[in-house]
């Protein structure tokens, strides 16, 4: 079987998961100035409140895109990259460029997301 490489998508993991770490400080920045500023009327302790809401938001967002990004990586390390987790189909070209640490094909993305969505309105 012919290797593929992904040298290209290595860097973009690389240069998108630097990106996204530096962003992470700048959020922690942004919470802590909140919290630290948080002593006028009730309208700013509101406002305050929601400001570090967002930035722990998308806190919590870079981060688990970080996880992704260092799940592709190491599946680029061990030769599985591009292969879809679930069915082992190749995943297609273009739709790892669009989401490079996409770890399921289509088909099968799509699935989970019909189960997900599915287990979410079901009643308990
Ligand atoms: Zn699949």
């Amino acid at each position: 079987m012919k290797s593929q490489s992904f040298d290209d998508i290595k860097k973009l993991l690389l240069k998108r998961r630097a990106a996204l770490l530096k962003a992470d400080r700048g959020f922690d920045r942004e919470i802590r100035n909140e919290i630290e500023s948080r002593h006028g009327d009730d309208v700013d302790v509101a406002e305050s409140a929601y400001e570090q809401e967002m930035a722990y938001m998308f806190k919590n967002r870079g981060q688990e895109e970080v996880r992704l990004i260092d799940e592709a990586l190491l599946r680029i390390e061990k030769g599985e990259y591009g292969i879809c987790a679930e069915c082992g189909e190749k995943i297609s070209k273009k739709r790892l460029q669009v989401r490079p640490y996409s770890i399921l094909c289509v088909d099968c993305q799509q699935e989970l997301e019909k189960e997900e969505a599915e287990r979410f309105v079901e009643p308990k």
